[in-house]
């Protein structure tokens, strides 16, 4: 089965080993990978821990939430609805002292080999997740009241002080503030009946998230990147065709799938829509019928006739 598109980690990892070693530009999305998969693995902590909440008065949890209000979209990780109030919940994966200036605004982190950070302040974010499902409720006719948990999940952190106005713990403090936040709301108002029905709207509301192509999103110019096929044990462009196969040239290993992964890298850094020359270049396959076949076999979306043909992905796929 071949895949539809990559992620937004498979993506960066492709884009690395496309970079030159030394540039600039690799060593940003390097940290940048870094910190997307430690924000996925504190995400995971986070649910883990919740297995913990149990509660008698019924609720429902959805994870990885995008839903969107006109033109605004968001990302929840975690939303905890109970017959009395909404919780949106965050999770940050920052190690180190961890300090809120309520008088700027400001969110900083000392570190002790980087010294001081000031970073975008979560609480800000999750302020705005909160009015982001307060209005979202209302429209679709809910009364419920929505309010936030900031959660630090990284087992190396200290808050040194806490923001004003959205409740923050670190893992293991959350199913407690989470009892302090619902009791803080003391009518029920939904039945568990109900409290389905909402999930239920919710999940059906669900947005694709679109990845904007690579090097919008980052700025980066296009001629940076290496073309050819990647081999996914060298990590070098050494894949070629070799009669009704795909080999790498260095180390013998089969990969069918690898000329795939390469036109679908190609979107992932450039977007769409793309011609078979381009493809051609990316890839340094020099045969327009074998490319012809590889964007025939991804089941993409056509426009245009023969040699003016353009290929794109199909939308509204999970990515
Ligand atoms: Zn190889």
């Amino acid at each position: 089965m071949i895949k539809l598109s990559l992620s937004r980690t498979e993506a960066l990892e492709a884009a690395i080993r496309r970079l030159p070693t030394h540039s600039p530009e690799r060593s940003f999305l390097e940290k940048e990978l870094y910190n997307i998969t430690a924000g996925m693995r504190g995400e995971q902590r986070l649910m883990k821990k919740l297995i913990e909440f149990y509660s008698q008065e019924k609720y429902e949890i959805i994870w990885n939430n995008s839903l969107s209000l006109g033109n605004w979209p968001v990302q929840i990780d975690g939303l905890l609805l109970t017959s009395r109030v909404a919780i949106v919940i965050e999770s940050k994966n920052i190690s180190g002292e961890l300090h809120f200036d309520n008088d700027t605004g400001e969110f900083y982190r000392i570190d002790s080999l980087a010294g001081k950070t000031v970073m975008d302040n979560p609480a800000i974010q999750i302020e705005k997740h909160v009015r982001f499902m307060k209005n979202w409720l209302r429209e679709h006719a809910i009364i419920l009241p929505v309010d936030g948990l900031l959660v630090f999940t990284a087992k190396q952190s200290e808050l040194k002080s806490l923001p004003q106005n959205i409740r923050t713990c670190r893992t293991h403090q959350m199913i407690e503030r989470l009892f302090q936040i619902i009791n803080d709301y003391p009518t029920p108002t939904y039945t568990k009946s109900s409290l389905l029905t909402i999930r239920r709207l919710i999940e059906n509301k669900q947005t694709p998230y679109i990845q904007k192509p690579l090097i919008e999103q980052y700025s980066i110019q296009p001629y940076l990147f290496n073309t050819g096929v990647y081999c996914t044990h060298c990590r070098t462009p050494t894949i070629k065709k070799h009669r009704r196969t795909w080999l790498c040239e260095e180390c013998g290993l089969e990969d069918k799938k690898a000329p795939h992964q390469a036109v679908l890298e190609h979107f992932a850094l450039f977007g769409g829509p793309v011609s078979n020359k381009e493809i051609r270049s990316f890839t340094g396959i020099n045969d327009r019928h074998v490319i012809k076949r590889l964007l025939t076999d991804l089941d993409l979306s056509k426009e245009g006739a023969k040699k003016n043909r353009n290929y794109f992905l199909k939308k509204n796929r999970d990515t």
